[in-house]
């Protein structure tokens, strides 16, 4: 127990972080549907190369007739000035919102760079206590970084998806609208699957849905929340009328390929470690096989696998 109980603590908590500073650029962004942008981030280890400031996750922009809303702002202050430089190029409306998609450090440290904007942040109803449960770990990864992300600091969210009683905690409603001037965005907080503070943004007018790292393409998914409830929330995603969907991580989708992609690699690891564990299998054995029939499908799949197979090890390890 002891030792798995270390797996986790060295794979969980391994962000390692060395950059250097320099001058804020622009981030590349792309028009995907009319009046939506997106920024592809880079497939590498959080922080891990000189120069990654933290710039590895897909994020957004939509622009209404009045404002616009930011889907996510990346793994630090600079990558949310970097993209509000993207931003400011396309257009001078006002940025009034920024929507969190989850609250893992490459999707949210990027927050503090639209204070000064007069953002209001909406996250998950969860997302709060996600963020001060993981705080003071961010706060140390961020500050061994050094210089290049200097500012970085942890933003709460302002406002919850949606209205939730006063301990901010038990939901009322998991849906809720805003409005950028003739075009509402319709924001869904979702039961526990990747993480406990998954939400998504689909668009009304172009159907363009941002599903944060509920589904990703390219890079390995990271299973830090419950396998089973994340497949079962994929199943209620798949039957949402998208145009085009927009992973947390990898290229935009037309169809639900990468969705399907995510599920199965989901039921593989979910079936491999039900199956080690009802085995009797020692976890060391366990973490060395489970899911392996898919790691040839993913990027960074033995930096990220074995962390998720004793996430879901050590949830089901009582039950068989
Ligand atoms: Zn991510």
């Amino acid at each position: 127990m002891l030792r798995i109980f270390f797996l986790f603590i060295v794979y969980f908590f391994s962000n390692p972080t060395i950059f250097f500073g320099n001058e804020i650029k622009s981030l590349d962004v792309i028009e995907i549907a009319e009046g939506v942008y997106v920024h592809y981030g880079k497939h590498e280890n959080f922080y891990e190369k000189e120069n990654n400031i933290g710039d590895i996750a897909n994020l957004g922009f939509i622009i209404g007739d009045d404002s616009i809303a930011v889907i996510d702002t990346g793994g630090s202050h600079q990558v949310g000035e970097s993209l509000k430089l993207a931003i400011k190029k396309v257009s001078k409306k006002p940025i009034k919102y920024v929507i969190n998609t989850h609250g893992h450090q490459d999707h949210i440290f990027g927050n503090s760079a639209f204070l000064s904007e007069g953002v209001t942040i909406y996250g998950h109803y969860s997302l709060k206590k996600f963020l001060k449960e993981r705080g003071s770990q961010y706060i140390r990864q961020i500050a061994q970084a050094g210089d290049k992300v200097k500012g970085t600091s942890l933003i709460f969210p302002h406002k919850v998806i949606a209205e939730t009683s006063p301990d901010q905690v038990k939901k009322l409603s998991n849906e809720m609208t805003i409005d950028l001037g003739n075009r509402k965005l319709l924001l869904t907080s979702h039961a526990t699957a990747h993480t406990y503070s998954d939400a998504t943004v689909l668009d009304l007018k172009t159907k363009t849905f941002f599903v944060g790292d509920l589904v990703q393409d390219e890079r390995t998914p990271t299973m830090d929340g419950l396998v089973k409830n994340w497949i079962k929330v994929l199943n209620e995603i798949e039957k949402i009328d998208f145009k085009i969907m927009v992973p947390g991580h990898g290229k935009i989708q037309k169809d639900n390929t990468a969705l399907e992609k995510t599920k199965t690699y989901l039921q593989v690891l979910y079936d491999d470690v039900i199956d080690g564990l009802k085995k009797d299998i020692p976890a060391e054995k366990v973490i060395e096989t489970a899911a392996q029939s898919e790691k040839d499908k993913w990027v960074l799949f033995d930096r990220v696998n074995p962390g998720n197979v004793v996430r879901t090890f050590m949830r089901y390890e009582w039950e068989y």
